[in-house]
């Protein structure tokens, strides 16, 4: 994350402030730019003489982001496929935290140049695009996932106590709603790779043939949980059970460190800028010794260790995979 500041006065801003605490300037952010703009009338004048508007989920979801057509919604709202119905306020509470992760999740694959073609567009002839679909919860539940480019989220997991209740369920060590995206975009990712046959070669080398059939595993998994040794080749337990699940945990992880790292630059607590390559030079020198020492601040504060996880040599390649496929990805389609 980026520490912004406010054009017109200086003030320290939070990418979610629609306006500065000193000046009293109403704000937007510009994806395009990467900053937080101050806005005249509710439009923001860019330097290029272009006007950009405030998107229209700005009071339903609490939406900062700027949109280029009046009345229309910004790049990351736009992705939202189908979303809690007018009325049900739970669902729409959900909404404004689930919709908060997502823009951060969007900043993150426009800087990695993965495509935001929202699916079933005019720009989605191939129907490669990408959706989300934010639901309450149900009877029945609903399932957290990816499918062909439409990811599935419950809401449900923006409330802390049913999130934590899963958690434990799961014997998982970490479970956020920005660790959902992220992990179900790993998915997308690596259905976009999927078009290149060699890559999908080389993934195969280091996750595994991810044709092995799903719904086998996933009954493996919960009958007999992970392997005993899972710790030295995987990020995660819940990454033994298929090919597809270590893709999109280490693709998570990926975003994960190239965000701690970044807002530890700037906020000061690292001193010098990364180099972000290789990616397991970045892990070794800059994020273990950074997470490492996070985990232990916040056992100083009688709070569960911050990054829960052990990165070995395996993890180290595979994240190496995901950081080469994705910029060859970018480059390729720039
Ligand atoms: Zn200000
Ligand atoms: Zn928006
Ligand atoms: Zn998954």
């Amino acid at each position: 994350m980026k520490a912004h500041r406010c054009r017109v006065c200086g003030n320290p801003l939070f990418f979610e402030n629609t306006r500065c605490e000193v000046c009293g300037s109403a704000l937007a952010y510009s994806l395009i730019e990467d900053a937080i703009v101050p806005l005249s009338g509710g439009e923001y004048r860019a330097g290029d003489g272009r006007i950009w508007h405030t998107c229209a989920n700005r009071d339903l979801a609490a939406c900062t982001w700027l949109t280029a057509d009046a009345g229309t919604l910004c790049p990351s709202c736009a992705l939202t496929r189908t979303r809690p119905a007018n009325g049900d306020e739970a669902g729409l509470a959900g909404l404004v935290i689930a919709e908060r992760a997502k823009r951060q999740l969007v900043r993150e694959l426009h800087r990695l140049g993965v495509p935001l073609v929202r699916q079933g567009s005019a720009a989605d002839p191939a129907g490669t695009g990408i959706a989300f679909d934010l639901l309450s919860d149900t009877p029945d539940g609903v399932v957290i996932g990816h499918t062909d480019g439409v990811i599935t989220i419950n809401l449900a997991e923006t409330g802390d106590a049913y999130r934590e209740r899963m958690r434990i369920q799961l014997d998982e060590p970490y479970r956020t709603v920005l660790g959902h995206l992220r992990h179900e975009i790993g998915h997308y990712v690596e259905w976009l790779l999927l078009e290149i046959p060699d890559r999908m070669d080389a993934a195969r080398t280091l996750f595994g043939d991810e044709r092995a059939d799903y719904g086998d595993a996933v009954t493996r998994h919960y009958a007999q949980g992970p392997p005993d040794d899972w710790r030295r080749t995987y990020i995660s337990s819940y990454a033994t059970m298929h090919p597809y699940e270590d893709f999109a945990e280490t693709w998570a992880h990926f975003l994960h460190i190239r965000d701690a790292v970044e807002t530890a630059e700037e906020y000061g607590i690292l001193r010098e800028r990364a180099v972000p390559h290789p990616f397991s030079r970045l892990v070794i020198d800059v994020w273990l010794p950074l997470a490492t020492g996070l985990n232990m601040v916040n056992r100083s504060l009688g709070q569960k260790d911050l990054y829960p996880f052990v990165i070995t040599a395996p993890v180290l390649r595979k994240l190496d995979f995901v950081d080469d496929a994705i910029q060859r990805y970018a480059a390729e389609s720039a």
